[in-house]
């Protein structure tokens, strides 16, 4: 299966109809992972290549090294809060392409035209996710999807916080884990259904209410009200 062929595909197109006619618009994935050139143990020069990739290829390709685009390494550390400030060029050339799109020459039809770009996906493991997405992936309020309405608990004897059995709620409610009485928590059946899925607007809304956010990590740290109890 083809990402175009998911659901996020077929909103934007039918959100977007104009951009979606023209298939050469482009339609991009942004990845990125700390990297470490020279092995596990030479911590300080670790580096953050930022690449992007390009899905209106078919499966086989477009995960290929050919039509991935190296656009930038934030180097020599982990660029931590700081990938705001990093990522900042980048993200205004994605915004020009989305709003004015850039002179192309196609060269199969041997003709110019105005190509425009969105970026559609980021690809990040979940460690990376608090700095690409600013959600804190420590503590109770780590999972990005149940957010404040998570079910985690503190280990006893650890002080960590675990996710054990919480998402079993996200199973249809016939699921047998849901009554599955052995093998999760010892005598409890899970009846709660997953946690609204907010929309995108909706999720502007509680951001806007954190007040404006200053970028880059030389500002010292930020207090945002409710970190840790509403929101991560
Ligand atoms: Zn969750």
């Amino acid at each position: 299966m083809h990402p175009s062929d998911g659901e996020a595909s077929k909103q934007f197109n039918s959100v977007h109809p104009h951009f979606s006619a023209e298939s050469r618009n482009m339609r991009l994935g942004l990845c990125t992972d700390e990297f470490n050139p020279f092995g596990s143990f030479a911590a300080p020069y670790s580096c953050w290549p930022i690449i992007l990739t390009v899905y209106n290829l078919p499966p086989g390709m477009c995960m290929r090294l050919e039509f991935m685009f190296l656009s930038m390494v934030i180097s020599p550390s982990s660029p931590g809060w700081n990938i705001d400030v990093c990522l900042r060029p980048l993200i205004d050339e994605l915004t020009q392409l989305w709003s004015f799109g850039a002179l192309t020459y196609d060269i199969s039809r041997k003709q110019n035209f105005v190509m425009r770009a969105t970026l559609m996906w980021n690809i990040n493991d979940f460690p990376a996710y608090e700095m690409v997405y600013g959600w804190s992936t420590h503590g109770k309020l780590a999972c990005p999807y149940c957010m404040k309405n998570n079910k985690a608990f503190t280990l006893t004897n650890g002080g960590k916080a675990s996710f054990f059995y919480c998402h079993c709620r996200f199973l249809p409610l016939n699921h047998r884990y849901r009554k599955n009485r052995k093998d999760f928590f010892i005598g409890r059946v899970e009846k709660d259904i997953a946690p609204p899925r907010l929309s995108g607007e909706e999720l502007l809304d509680v951001v806007s209410e954190y007040g404006d956010i200053m970028f880059g990590l030389l500002l010292g740290k930020q207090k945002f009200p409710g970190f840790g109890l509403t929101h991560n």
